[in-house]
């Protein structure tokens, strides 16, 4: 199954000729506040399985061109992220990082957005915003000390998402959760539909050329073993969003640039970036950072 968010907060699996609703499958509506229906889809899903499948085979669908895309999933209790998880992104970053003794970071919920959205750059003083392309995972049951063999019982499905980031000197949660800075999309793919996580071809491109080419084969830590990592510290409930971390190839986003990802088996999405009106608080944003970080819990950050 292929579940979207679309129009103003509803939610529908994707079916062959458009969008089968969903939404009354996840309690009151119109308008919900908080946004938080695929959470709730998610969380009932076993029991509405049969349901959904039926909607998507027998309809009434939503044609294509009524649906604007949202994010699959807003206002998730936690957008986690993994730093320093490919080798090679290590070693172009010149960093002393890596994910498998850093462990994880959060991000701000509120900067994820939709396929139908802009990036949008801050003004933050010359500081160089790049763009990471990540498989993004959707949790699907809540995980407490989830041992590796057993986490991809508790991954929903899978998505693309682009972890925007201001290279910059400061605290990581600042520098990557500027408003837009998780694009996430363009669906959520049941994680029975993705088969192997271990082994999804990324890409990221930037006006038609390639800036990442990667595998998660590449992944430092694996999937499961993100699951089983972050499980052990902070509970993960259904449709916390973990972005697995950057392989190689980040590099700058600019106002006027079409920006956009591809996971196979998952999806596509391509994303306008612009910049914003207002000047981000001035914070010393491109004040020279350490290029070779006197120790690992103090070194640069990817
Ligand atoms: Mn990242």
């Amino acid at each position: 199954m292929r579940l979207v968010r679309y129009g103003e907060g509803r939610v529908g699996v994707v079916a062959d000729d458009g969008v089968a609703d969903l939404t009354d499958l996840t309690g009151p509506h119109e308008p919900s506040w908080p946004p938080v229906q695929t959470q709730r889809l998610i969380h009932d899903y076993a029991a509405l399985q049969g349901e959904i499948a039926r909607r998507r085979e027998r309809g009434p669908t939503v044609p294509w061109p009524e649906v604007t895309l949202r994010a699959p999933i807003v206002w998730p209790s936690k957008l986690v992220g993994m730093p320093a998880n490919y080798q090679q992104h290590i070693e172009e970053m010149r960093s002393a990082n890596r994910a498998s003794v850093n462990g994880f970071f959060l991000k701000a919920p509120s900067s994820i957005s939709g396929p139908a959205d802009p990036v949008v750059l801050p003004r933050v003083a010359g500081a160089q915003i790049d763009h990471e392309s990540e498989l993004g995972l959707v949790i699907g049951r809540r995980a407490t000390h989830v041992p590796a063999h057993r986490a991809l019982d508790y991954v929903f499905g899978y998505t693309c998402l682009i972890d925007v980031t201001v290279r910059s000197p400061q605290e990581r949660v600042t520098r990557k959760s500027f408003d837009t800075f998780a694009p996430l999309g363009p669906w959520i793919v049941t994680a029975d539909e993705v088969g192997d996580p271990g082994d999804l071809d990324v890409e990221l491109t930037v006006n038609g050329a390639t800036r990442q080419r990667a595998t998660t084969r590449d992944l430092i830590v694996s999937v499961p073993e993100i699951v089983a990592m972050v499980s052990s510290v902070c509970t993960l409930e259904p449709g916390d969003v973990i972005a697995t971390g950057s392989p190689q190839g980040v590099g700058p986003l600019v106002e006027g640039d079409r920006v956009a990802i591809d996971i196979t088996g998952i999806g596509s999405m391509a994303l306008d970036v612009v910049r914003a009106e207002h000047d981000a608080y001035p914070l010393g944003w491109n004040e020279p950072r350490p290029v070779t970080p006197p120790a690992p819990s103090t070194g640069s950050e990817t």
